[in-house]
């Protein structure tokens, strides 16, 4: 899969932040830097994000 924005290529934390953020039901998802121009925020903080799903045990991130 790729970002939607920019073209790069996605990794798996990257989806899973695009599923979570966005919606489950989406078909494309969003680099690190887009989601973090899309959602006001940094890329640091998505990280984190994505680590605290990871460790919440949420499938996306596994
Ligand atoms: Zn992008």
């Amino acid at each position: 899969m790729k970002c939607s924005l920019c073209g790069n290529p996605l990794g798996r934390d990257e989806i899973g932040l695009s599923k979570k953020l966005i919606s489950r039901a989406i078909q494309e998802g969003y680099c690190y830097a887009c989601l973090s121009r899309k959602f006001r925020t940094t890329e640091a903080q998505l990280h984190d994000m994505a680590d605290a799903f990871r460790k919440s045990g949420c499938t996306l991130f596994q």
